[in-house]
């Protein structure tokens, strides 16, 4: 598995739809300061599923959106799409090659693809988690993060191991499990008061 191809339409500072290729050893990405590198990391993650508007540098959502420059205006949303070569199958789908998208609208319309399907932004979370890949896996290390790992409240730490090792995944499938059995207790509750009323 490797990521191939990214490409970048209207996401903040590539306002051309942009594709950029990936070799499978090192890309380096070198550029002046302010011309876009960070972005494209940010791009990465944004795809992936990043929600937080602070990993992304942001104050707001919107901000990923292209705003313009002086030669160029604005745009109404911003797509990123990722490509995976998935010939050694490390993804657990049917394809040779995982292509998922984003794409954010100055409306507040979030889509997301699969394959060029329409999934939920769950579905593509899903994929990632416990590979390591994902929002909270181990491919993005910032600046200052190792410490941050080193020096966070041993419940945190804990996190960062279960999703190591692989275990998040069943975890987060258990409480929406409790969530949905709350609901059915509620429900079965509730039937039973209007029981008890009809006797
Ligand atoms: P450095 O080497 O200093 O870390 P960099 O190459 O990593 O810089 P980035 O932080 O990726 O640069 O890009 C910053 C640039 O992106 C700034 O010029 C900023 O104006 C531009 N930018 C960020 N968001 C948007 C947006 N929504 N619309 C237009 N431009 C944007």
């Amino acid at each position: 598995m490797h990521l191939i191809e990214m490409e970048l339409y209207g996401f903040k500072s590539f306002a051309k739809r942009t594709r950029i290729r990936f070799s499978e050893d090192i890309t380096a990405i070198v550029g002046p300061n302010g011309s876009g590198k960070s972005n494209i990391v940010d791009g990465i993650m944004w795809a992936l599923g990043e929600s937080s508007v602070k990993q992304l540098r942001g104050n707001k959502m919107e901000d990923v959106i292209f705003s313009g420059t002086d030669r160029q205006q604005g745009v109404n949303f911003a797509e990123v799409v990722l490509t995976f070569d998935n010939k050694d199958g490390f993804f657990d789908l049917p394809y040779e090659e995982l292509s998922v998208s984003r794409k954010y609208f100055r409306s507040g319309e979030s889509q997301y693809t699969i394959n060029k399907k329409r999934v939920r932004q769950k579905d593509v979370r899903e994929i990632f988690l416990d590979t390591g890949i994902g929002k909270n896996g181990y491919s993005f290390i910032g600046q200052g993060q190792i410490e941050e790992i080193l020096s966070t409240r041993p419940q945190d730490r804990r996190n960062a191991f279960e999703e190591a090792a692989g275990i998040s995944k069943f975890k987060l499938r258990k409480e929406e499990t409790l969530r949905n059995l709350n609901k059915t207790t509620d429900h079965i509750e509730r039937i039973d008061d209007i029981f008890s009323e009809l006797k």
